[in-house]
């Protein structure tokens, strides 16, 4: 059987894995996503001693069922390699009272390795199994750690092209150094004047432009996302839920069967939505416990049921999080309105009109799954310090969000389930951040701070940041957000 995926905004308006993973966004401006969840059984027995790489290959398969397994095999081996700095690539490691799940060992030090080193192998094997021989330009909006990491997949990669569009003043220098410096002909960097937000609604605006679509067909180019709103950035991310679950089964830390939490630091909802999945395909998951920065629009919403953007948008020092309209969210609504394309479409007009909608709630048993909370800056902080304390172990601060939001709800709620903290960025992506935050000095420098968490940490300086501030920087245009559709365009000779 094909598993047929939809987009939230119209039902008949359908694709195939392979075609999703092309298109990126649906043409309507909703989000493909899967009605039924493919029947797969899970035997944590066995799957507690396969590798990632295996365990890669059977979610993928299930998901993406137009792909042979071949295919499958040739993307997970590609991806899942010595990109990463150890074999077990998603490490779990046990702290005072909470798990972590590493998910930043792969090339660009931040979650988003984990689903784009595999996405331009999905792409592109995509693109041949349809006969598309057109180009395929990637638009990328991002709040720091996405366009790096997509980069670092797509460059020189070829039939391909990348832009990547990223808030001026909105991530840190380490992130920003990344972008600039990154090589491949194909690649385009672009700082906007404005914020993530800004950046996202452009980039769905020019993939909702019927005429620009139509220009670039007739020069055989043609748009693809490498966002979460794609699925094939969300479906990798399945795994490593089901690989956490496994590997703490090995380590004998729980028993076959027993639930356990997971708290995600959240900022465009995919990474917890992947989560959400992963439950639907039978892991034992008790709470996701969505952990939001002052950026709070999703902890109202699973608090009040009202999703409400208008209110200051905030930088904070959990960067990738600095978000107020939350793409995935919109399949999970779907979701929760029974999959009613539209519904869903009614309220994603009423966001982009009023800025808000209240949802009519219909699936309480999937709601009733999320848990969520938020922490400042000063909480994060503290968390990072608390951490260091009892355990000698770093986090970042995006980690430390969902740490410290694990932290208030287990005193709140005195839920004793074993719980993993998703951990989705090295310390050394933001050291200023966390050196602050460990010595209580005002540090302004990142590699100053590098050094110091060197020594305080006594981690191995990772590739991605070593020498970077040397690297030659290739790319240093800044435009305003109003001009992205025209620079696009530019720069495709259109
Ligand atoms: C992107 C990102 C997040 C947020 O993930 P979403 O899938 O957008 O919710 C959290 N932490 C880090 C370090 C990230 O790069």
């Amino acid at each position: 059987m094909t598993l047929i995926y939809q987009s939230t905004r119209d039902a008949k308006n359908t694709a195939t894995a392979s075609q999703a993973i092309l298109k990126g966004l649906a043409t309507d401006g909703g989000l493909y996503t899967p009605t039924v969840f493919p029947e797969i059984s899970l035997d944590f027995n066995q799957l507690k001693d396969l590798s990632y790489q295996d365990i890669a290959k059977k979610i993928l398969s299930a998901f993406l069922d137009d792909f042979t397994p071949e295919e499958i095999a040739y993307c997970v081996s590609n991806a899942y390699d010595d990109k990463f700095d150890t074999e077990l690539i998603a490490p779990i490691v046990k702290l005072n009272g909470q798990y972590h799940l590493e998910l930043f060992h792969g090339s660009t030090i931040a979650f988003k390795d984990m689903a784009l080193s595999i996405l331009p192998y999905l792409m592109t094997t995509a693109a041949k199994k349809q006969g598309v021989d057109n180009k395929i330009v990637i638009l990328t909006a991002t709040s720091g750690d996405t366009g790096k990491a997509a980069m670092a997949g797509f460059a020189d990669v070829p039939g391909t092209e990348i832009f990547v569009f990223y808030p001026k003043n909105g991530v840190s220098r380490i992130q920003e150094l990344q972008m600039v410096t990154q090589e491949g002909e194909n690649t385009h960097v672009l700082a906007i004047d404005g914020n993530f937000d800004d950046a996202q609604t452009s980039v769905k605006n020019m993939f909702n432009d019927e005429e620009l679509r139509d220009l670039l067909l007739e020069k055989g180019i043609q748009f693809s996302s490498a966002n979460s709103m794609n699925i094939g950035r969300l479906v990798p991310q399945i795994v490593y839920y089901v690989y956490a679950y496994a590997q703490l089964l090995k380590q004998g830390e729980i028993d076959n069967g027993e639930l356990i939490n997971f708290s995600v630091p959240t900022g465009n909802f995919g990474n917890i939505l992947a989560a959400f999945y992963a439950s639907k395909i039978g892991v034992p998951i008790g709470k996701l416990i969505c952990a939001s920065n002052e950026n709070n629009v999703l902890t109202d919403f699973f608090n009040t049921a009202t999703y409400d953007k208008n209110r200051p948008f905030k930088v904070t020092t959990s960067p990738s999080m600095d978000i107020l309209v939350s793409s995935n969210l919109e399949r999970l609504v779907f979701h929760l309105v029974g999959n009613d394309a539209t519904k869903t479409r009614e309220l994603m007009a009423q966001l982009a009109n009023e800025g808000s909608y209240q949802l009519p709630v219909k699936e309480a048993s999937i709601l009733n799954l999320f848990a969520a909370g938020f922490a400042n800056q000063e909480q994060t902080s503290q968390d990072i310090a608390r951490v260091y304390l009892e355990n000698h172990y770093v986090e970042d601060p995006h980690t430390a969000v969902a740490s410290s939001v694990y932290k208030d709800y287990q005193e709140k709620t005195k839920d004793t389930t074993k719980t993993v903290v998703v951990s989705t960025a090295s310390p050394y992506k933001f050291p200023t951040v966390v050196v602050k935050a460990l010595e209580r000095t005002s540090i302004t420098d990142d590699f100053e701070a590098v050094k110091k968490l060197k020594k305080l940490s006594q981690i191995v300086i990772p590739k991605a940041v070593d020498g970077i501030e040397k690297a030659p920087i290739r790319h240093q245009t800044t435009i305003a957000t109003k001009d992205m559709k025209e620079t696009v365009e530019r720069y495709l000779g259109l």
